[in-house]
């Protein structure tokens, strides 16, 4: 009999942190590896976002704090959320949480139960997937189609729906594809809810200030008909280069704020004081910090294209947002995971097999578009090498 409770064993995990564990491990034998497996911005958080960071610890704030944030960062937030999609949400449905991803296992555990479904994107980020399984309700993935530039089309997630399906799940831009959902996808998707009332959604929006070429995303906060079940999933991490310091926050609807306060109050009690004030410094203060950021993954995306697109086997659409190229690799005539293993452990570049992400996946490889242009062209390089050497 194993010690563990049975639910432990329902825990995925993303394979990103396993690639670049083993990557590590070949640079510490002495191997130069590039990595383009990373899900996080090469670039340093925003040095006048670490001051205040700093400045916070110095000032005293090294206590706790309200379990849901300080109430200045929840007004920041509303303030942000207004001025990106015209919504007025109160800052008691705003949760300030250590990350993003804690607002998909809350979600889960709040609305996933023995007996119920939930409806999720595959390819999409694991822990979604993880966190269903996890709450006891069935996966019911819908497919991201390459076909359709990786945007999520309205009918394949309404399709799915039964009588049991609690919560949908809906991220654009979109990890691991790079893709972004047409405002009209979105229209589409809450029209067809109409019919279905009871039906929570979770709308994942980490990516969205980051799109290439005037791409326009669209936030489920702009529909208010949907507001009373209305999940938002957004955070600094992406947007500001604050990965590590543990930040994301949640609007929830009004009749689950108070059971996402008590999963808070029973599992971290609060979100650290002196990154809180910074999370507060990256909204209140200048933006051009994001734009030269967006800029910079803009271009190196267009890079990647072009670059993938010239590889044999390889074909590439153009990523439209987030920082990850996703091309079919299907052409070289190798599964993901050998081809990520073999360009890991012989040509010496980190990728993400798209099985990672889900069964959907296959055919596919992630490309982070979080390393240097020059770094990009090098890993490009040997990867022709390799398939050149390799691949016939
Ligand atoms: N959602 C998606 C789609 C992501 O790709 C990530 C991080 O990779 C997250 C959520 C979690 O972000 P955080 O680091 O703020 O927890």
């Amino acid at each position: 009999m194993s010690l563990l409770a049975h639910r432990a064993s329902q825990l995925g995990t993303e394979t990103a942190f396993t690639v670049l564990q083993r990557a590590g491990e070949l640079t510490a034998e002495g191997r130069d590896i590039i990595n383009l497996g990373i899900g996080q911005p090469d670039f340093p958080t925003p040095p006048h976002i670490v001051e205040a960071g700093i400045k916070a610890l110095r000032d005293g704030h090294h206590g706790y704090t309200p379990s849901g944030g300080i109430l200045p960062l929840k007004e920041a937030v509303a303030v942000s959320i207004h001025h990106h999609t015209k919504a007025k949400i109160p800052t008691h449905r705003i949760q300030i949480l250590p990350g993003g991803k804690v607002v998909i296992f809350f979600a889960a555990m709040l609305c996933g139960e023995d007996g119920g479904e939930i409806i999720y994107p595959d390819p999409g980020f694991p822990i979604y997937k993880s966190a269903v399984n996890f709450s006891g309700a069935t996966p019911a993935p819908y497919p991201l189609r390459e076909a359709n530039d990786f945007a999520f089309s309205a009918d394949d997630v309404l399709s799915r729906i039964t009588p049991k399906t609690r919560l949908i799940i809906v991220n654009s831009p979109a990890n691991p594809t790079g893709g972004v959902t047409p405002r009209v996808e979105f229209e589409k998707l809450v029209a067809g809810l109409r019919g279905h009332p009871n039906i929570m959604v979770m709308s994942d929006e980490i990516y969205d200030r980051l799109t290439f070429d005037g791409q326009e995303t669209t936030s489920l906060l702009e529909f208010e008909e949907i507001h009373d079940r209305l999940i938002i999933l957004n955070g600094w991490s992406k947007t500001y280069a604050m990965t590590g310091w543990r930040l994301g926050y949640a609007v929830w609807p009004e009749h689950m704020v108070e059971a996402a306060d008590r999963l808070a109050v029973n599992i971290h009690s609060c979100v650290n004081a002196a990154a809180q004030q910074a999370a507060m410094a990256a909204l209140n203060g200048p933006q051009d910090c994001v734009a030269d950021m967006r800029l910079a993954f803009q271009r190196r995306a267009a890079l990647l294209e072009a670059g993938l697109n010239a590889l044999p086997g390889f074909t590439c659409r153009k990523p439209a947002g987030a920082f990850y190229a996703f091309p079919n690799i299907t052409g070289t005539g190798m599964t993901s995971h050998d081809l990520q293993t073999a360009l890991l452990e012989d040509a010496g570049v980190a990728l993400i097999s798209g099985t990672s992400f889900g069964d959907e996946g296959e055919g596919y490889l992630r490309f982070s578009c979080a390393n240097s242009d020059e770094a990009i062209e090098q890993a490009l390089s040997r990867i022709s090498t390799w398939l050149g050497d390799n691949v016939k």
